[in-house]
């Protein structure tokens, strides 16, 4: 029965290939892992064949475990690690240098400069974001300023960008095309009227031409071609293509204003719908697209903890009190509260709503009677805190009232990490069966396009919930201990 979506999530670690039934349920998985390139300090670069062929490979080795026939397939979609950037040639297909990953620093100067000459204001009001090197535009241009000849090429219209979704589709299909959601962390995209915009690509020196066509994330991005290895996949349709982020937030069903989620990863990200208002942050948050659905735009407001389930690893492998992040649970739960000792795990500087790149992290409160259940407790309350701090910020750029944090991520098996989130925030905290939100939100998207749901109510319907954590913590309390956690903060803060 044709009803079966194959996800590729292409990630910063790795490709994975979900395969989804009509049902929601994964049926088949596969993943492979991408070597990372360091060239040097603060940069960050990906092979982008590397990044295909991985990808290929999983989704040849997902799509044979299934034992699904291409018949049974309706749809493929993919969702991405955004804002990393590849430029090629549109003849050749081949990449005039490594792909610039997200991460990679190496257009802070740029960003400096735009900063300098006074268009902060002018790229915030236009694109929601703050200018930052995370962002395609500046690896664009740094691309075209520094590779041999490739500035003369793009003048000529010989080349092409793409963020990884467009450079897998158009590998995959031949189609030059990407989504609002991917679009609008290029630092080139106007959110307010959803098009690319003139002016941002005059200041950053990105001929217009070479930008791929920006398209509904639900809906056509051609057919796959003959491609060896997954010949059988050949003429199936590409029907959803949406950034990881977003993903995970329609994956999550966080369709209506005022819902969030929480990825409680290696750092964590949270995102809140604001609905069709792009909402502007005082608190240096990010405003991006979520989706368009129907022709209408669904705006986010995002933010994001640098380190989340990283102190856990640290806890493992630095300090060495554990031997598995599983165990840091059962560590933490040897003693009933923190002792006193406060965590600000600021390892690489502190995002919103703090801004400091140079804040570093503080262990205090302890004394004689500290034990490493405390240390463990208080890295657990860290993470906790810092996306209360986040979700406060969000609460007061937007004025709304959350109810429930929706949350995924390898660190949301934690239940005392949830159980936390849930007493400092006094609002329910609700973890799926199913936490690969990412897959399941890009795969729900092609499946609106291909007809399987008729509309996201229906898709609401798929998630299930694992538990729901509710707070269990007198307000006063909760509030108490937030004052100690600033006060800690404070510490950590060095400008
Ligand atoms: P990413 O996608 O960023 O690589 P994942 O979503 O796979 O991250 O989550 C990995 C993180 O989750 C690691 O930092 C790890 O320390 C943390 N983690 C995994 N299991 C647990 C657990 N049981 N308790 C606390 N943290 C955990």
């Amino acid at each position: 029965m044709a009803g079966y979506i194959i996800a590729l999530d292409q990630g910063t670690t790795s490709s994975r290939t979900m395969i989804f039934s009509p049902e929601g349920q994964v049926v088949a998985s596969a993943r492979r892992d991408v070597p990372q390139i360091y060239p040097r300090s603060g940069w960050v670069e990906h092979d982008p064949f590397a990044l295909l062929n991985t990808q290929i490979q999983s989704l040849k080795e997902a799509f044979e475990n299934s034992g699904l026939k291409s018949t049974d397939i309706a749809a493929v979609a993919v969702t991405n690690q955004r804002e990393t950037t590849v430029v090629w040639d549109k003849i050749t297909g081949e990449p005039v240098c490594n792909a610039v990953v997200w991460q990679c620093r190496r257009t802070a100067p740029v960003c400096d400069r735009l900063c300098a000459d006074g268009l902060g204001d002018l790229i915030k009001a236009k694109t929601g974001l703050l200018p930052d090197a995370y962002f395609s535009g500046t690896k664009i241009k740094w691309i075209l300023d520094t590779v041999p000849g490739a500035r003369e090429k793009a003048q000529k219209g010989q080349l092409l960008f793409g963020t990884v979704d467009s450079w897998l589709i158009w590998n995959l299909t031949g189609v030059h095309a990407t989504d609002h959601s991917n679009a609008s962390r290029t630092m080139l995209m106007d959110i307010h009227n959803l098009r690319w915009d003139g002016e941002l690509c005059e200041i950053l020196d990105v001929p217009a031409n070479m930008l791929p066509e920006i398209r509904n994330g639900s809906g056509s991005f051609g057919k796959i071609k003959k491609i060896k290895g997954i010949e059988a996949l050949e003429g199936i349709a590409v029907l959803g293509c949406v950034g990881d982020q977003q993903a995970a937030l329609f994956g999550q069903g966080c369709f209506s204003a005022g819902q969030a989620k929480n990825t409680y990863g290696t750092g964590c990200f949270t995102l809140l719908n604001t609905g069709d208002i792009p909402v502007a942050s005082e608190s240096g948050l990010l405003t991006s697209v979520g989706w368009v659905l129907g022709g209408k735009p669904t705006y986010v407001l995002e933010g994001s903890v640098f380190n989340g389930g990283s102190v856990i690893q640290w806890l493992r492998d630095g300090l060495k009190i554990i031997d598995a992040a599983s165990e840091c649970d059962a560590l933490a739960a040897t003693v009933t509260d923190n002792g006193g000792v406060h965590f600000v795990p600021a390892f690489t500087g502190m995002g919103a709503p703090y801004w400091d790149m140079e804040a570093r992290g503080v262990l205090c409160g302890i004394t004689r009677g500290t034990e490493r259940g405390h240390i463990a407790r208080a890295a657990l309350e860290g993470v906790a805190f810092q996306v209360a701090d986040l979700i406060d910020a969000m609460k007061k750029d937007a004025g709304i009232d959350l109810r429930t944090l929706r949350v995924d991520g390898g660190a949301s098996a934690s239940g005392l990490l949830l159980q936390m989130q849930a007493d400092i925030l006094g609002v329910d905290v609700d973890r799926p069966v199913n936490i690969e939100t990412t897959a399941a939100g890009a795969a729900y998207m092609a499946g609106l396009a291909a007809g399987i749901f008729t509309d996201t109510d229906e898709i609401e319907k798929l998630r299930n919930t694992d538990k729901v954590f509710r707070p269990a913590m007198a307000a006063g309390e909760a509030q108490l201990k937030l004052d100690q956690w600033h006060k800690a903060v404070e510490r950590a803060i060095l400008k």
